[in-house]
């Protein structure tokens, strides 16, 4: 039987150590697809301040961006202690876990000046039982300085997670992503240059995809030498340019069947080595519009192992 290299796996087999991610989202990150610098809105699913104006709360409305100086610097790094302490005595005291990679989440955790980076990623890098972070981010929000220090921290396990989404340029198009394949393509080759592990994001569901398309994604990405992988399925969200797509039958979600058919399929083609570090993705509250089987996580999962499973891939 074959067994997913998960990211858990990964780390008990490389650092003989039980690892695991704490989310973080600082608030002052934004995204240049949203604050306008490439386009307005942000990607079609994404739910951010276009539509939901107090998701920002503790800045007053304050964004980073590269070019310009943070003065809530304090603020955001206070955020992050206590966010990451808060949720780590949770992983200690339920996973007896007691060493962690710091996941800056939300958003586009490049986009601000070298400075906020710096410090917010040194920062993680001194909590204790961090040995790692792993960044969000896109292809457009990285250059040679942002890598270059991110590289600086050479002795760490040093991630950097690309929304990848789709290989093609119409999805891409269709989704308002605001950035071409090939900036994202790029983008992960330097990343590999600088000797940063890279994980790609892919969204099964798509507008306008069919199946082949999906799985072309997952071979595509592949090539350009990522070392793991995020697949889920595209869900709906209420106050998304999506939700109003949906609305107006211009969306049709993807169908769970198809959606653990395509993964299947998918996982097949992912070498041994490869971390897949998700399958799917839920959300379970009011926000989710559709499709509604995204709503029970578990019951996916598990419907997804038993598929898994009978195909002698273990999960
Ligand atoms: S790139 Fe990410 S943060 Fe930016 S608009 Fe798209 S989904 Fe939102």
């Amino acid at each position: 039987m074959r067994e997913i290299l998960t990211f858990g796996r990964y780390y008990r087999e490389k650092l003989n150590l039980r690892v695991k991610k704490v989310p973080i989202s600082i608030s002052g990150f934004t995204c240049p697809n949203i604050d306008g610098t490439v386009a307005r809105g942000g990607c079609t699913y994404c739910l951010n301040d276009s539509f939901s104006p107090n998701l920002n709360k503790i800045s007053n409305k304050f964004y980073l961006n590269p070019n310009r100086e943070n003065p809530f610097l304090n603020k955001h790094l206070e955020e992050l202690k206590t966010q990451f302490y808060e949720t780590s005595k949770i992983f200690r005291d339920k996973y007896k876990i007691d060493k962690f990679i710091v996941y800056f989440q939300s958003f586009t955790n490049t986009y601000a000046d070298i400075n906020t980076l710096k410090s917010l990623y040194e920062m993680a890098l001194s909590f204790d039982g961090v040995i790692g972070i792993s960044v969000g981010t896109r292809g457009d929000s990285v250059n040679e300085k942002v890598l270059n220090l991110l590289a600086s921290f050479k002795e760490k396990e040093i991630w950097i997670e690309f929304g990848v989404q789709s290989i093609y340029d119409e999805t891409a198009k269709i989704t308002n992503r605001g950035e071409s394949i090939e900036v994202i393509k790029n983008a992960i080759k330097l990343s590999k240059l600088k000797g940063l592990r890279v994980c790609g994001h892919l969204i099964f569901g798509l507008p306008n995809e069919n199946q082949n398309m999906m799985l072309n994604s997952v071979e595509e990405v592949l090539k350009w030498g990522v070392d793991s992988l995020k697949i889920h399925p595209c869900y709906v969200v209420k106050n998304t340019a999506l939700a109003n797509d949906l609305n107006r039958g211009k969306f049709e979600p993807i169908e769970e069947d198809i959606y653990i058919e395509t993964l299947v399929k998918g996982i097949k083609i992912i070498p041994d080595d490869i971390i897949i570090q998700r399958i799917t993705a839920g959300i379970d509250d009011d926000s989710l519009i559709a499709p509604l089987w995204c709503r029970n996580k578990n019951k996916n999962i598990n419907k997804i192992k038993r598929v898994l499973k009978r195909e002698e891939i273990l999960y």
